[in-house]
């Protein structure tokens, strides 16, 4: 059965590109030769990411995957900036766990509700306005702006919630969450009915609440694949409490006890981790039971296990007060909800400096431009030493110095390069 629901999603983001410094001189009657007045080019825009609380499913990024934030307009004259490129705001469910396509390492855990910079955009690259010295009045040269960062990546949601329900379809999973909570999940009384989860918080006294989720059914046989997979087992990967419910009414022909052991089955073929999750188990249905041995025996079998038992009817909101006390009393003992610290750090970028670098000589300044030189200084972080010794042996090892030489370049002459410029020294 194909579900409709989606909690993973691949995307391509691109923060814009900064804007072209201007050149441009200043103009006045009477002034024969005005001076430089070229303004800088605008930032690119930013992709930013920030938790939407009223998403539950990451439905938004099936048909759409590219993301491109705008760039930023060129300087003008008149020292005239450039318009910045806006931001682009990335919407997505609190939980959304971002990750590097290529290593899967974890970029940002989207859980709480500060706004996340994915991408930055490019800088605005500067206008001949600000390339004048005493000895250079007249630059006709500004620089280009900067790209901004690209970054494919995949967006996973793992819900946060303190507790997770879990069991066999139409066991009441959803009937529970509904009586105890605000949330109104569907309710049916056929199985797989819930294809997207359902977040509810449960007030259990002043200042006292937590947050259940009702996930879709997971069925025996999930962990192999069958029916909804366990791929949906993940929105209870943070979850600190699992309720087990159960259908002890014998209504559909079930055995509570086989129920029980199947749902930790699949849970421990997809994590062991999950499986010694702290469980509550709830017996539901006693309004309708037949036969009260189904409860003893499931009764018999799980508290040797350490699991403590809750027989209620979730229909007619009998024991769910009780239900709810026990779980606040042991949300209480147990550790925060997990929230994932970031892995991916940005690998060197990988440099082909084959393709030839534009080297313009002006005014004793030597102005290199080049997409590959471009791509590296967006990486390097010039206020590191380790960083700037790395830019120094790329210059050295690619001929950028060889390549000045040639063209005669003088000590104290100036070297300009994007945001860099420096005196040169043999
Ligand atoms: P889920 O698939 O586990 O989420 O189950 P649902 O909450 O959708 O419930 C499935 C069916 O069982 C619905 O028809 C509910 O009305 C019914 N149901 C749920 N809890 C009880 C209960 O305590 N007693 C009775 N008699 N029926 C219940
Ligand atoms: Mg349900």
């Amino acid at each position: 059965m194909a579900a409709s629901f989606i909690d993973k999603a691949r995307i391509f983001c691109r923060a814009g590109k900064g804007g072209n410094g201007a050149v441009a001189f200043h103009r006045e009657k009477y002034v024969s030769a005005g001076g430089p007045d070229g303004g800088d080019g605008g930032n690119g825009g930013n992709i930013v990411l920030v938790v939407d609380d009223n998403m539950s499913t990451l439905m938004d990024f099936r048909y759409k995957r590219k993301y491109v934030a705008d760039n930023g307009m060129d300087g003008q004259g008149a020292r005239k900036f450039g318009k910045q490129g806006k931001d682009l705001t990335i919407r997505v469910p609190r939980g959304t766990v971002v990750r590097d396509a290529e290593s899967n390492e974890i970029i940002k855990d989207m859980s709480d509700s500060e706004p996340f910079i994915l991408c930055r955009g490019g800088k605005g690259g500067w206008g001949n306005a600000h390339f004048a010295t005493p000895t250079r009045q007249a630059p006709r040269f500004a620089k280009s702006g900067l790209e901004g960062e690209e970054h494919d990546v995949v967006l996973e949601l793992k819900l946060l919630a303190d507790v997770g329900l879990i069991g066999f379809p139409n066991v009441g999973k959803s009937t529970l969450l509904s009586v105890v909570s605000k949330a109104r999940p569907k309710i049916a009384n056929y199985h797989f009915t819930t294809l997207y989860p359902n977040l509810g918080v449960v007030y259990v006294d002043e200042g006292v609440s937590f947050v259940m989720a009702d996930i879709p059914g997971i069925i025996e046989g999930a962990a192999e694949g069958a029916g909804l997979g366990h791929d949906f087992l993940r929105h209870i990967d943070r979850c600190r409490l699992l309720v087990h419910v159960v259908d002890v009414s014998g209504s559909e022909g079930r055995d509570p006890v086989e129920d029980f052991d199947a749902i930790n089955a699949e849970l421990s073929q997809y994590s062991p981790d999950l499986a010694t999750r702290p469980q509550i188990v709830v017996a539901n249905k006693t309004d309708i039971m037949e036969d009260e041995s189904l409860l003893e025996k499931l009764r018999a079998h799980v508290e040797p296990l350490g699991y403590p038992l809750f027989a209620l009817s979730a229909a007619s909101h009998t024991g769910t007060r009780e239900l709810v006390l026990k779980i606040a009393e042991k949300l209480s003992t147990l550790p925060p909800v997990t929230v994932y610290e970031p892995e991916y750090v940005p690998k060197p970028v990988k440099i082909d400096a084959s393709e030839p670098l534009k080297i313009t000589i002006e005014d004793n300044t030597y102005i290199i431009e080049g997409k590959w030189l471009e791509r590296l200084m967006s990486n390097i972080n010039f206020g590191d030493y380790e960083s700037r010794m790395f830019f120094d042996k790329m210059l050295r090892e690619n001929g950028v110095f060889q390549q000045l030489e040639d063209l005669g370049i003088k000590d104290g002459d100036i070297v300009s390069m994007y945001e860099l410029e420096f005196e040169y020294q043999h």
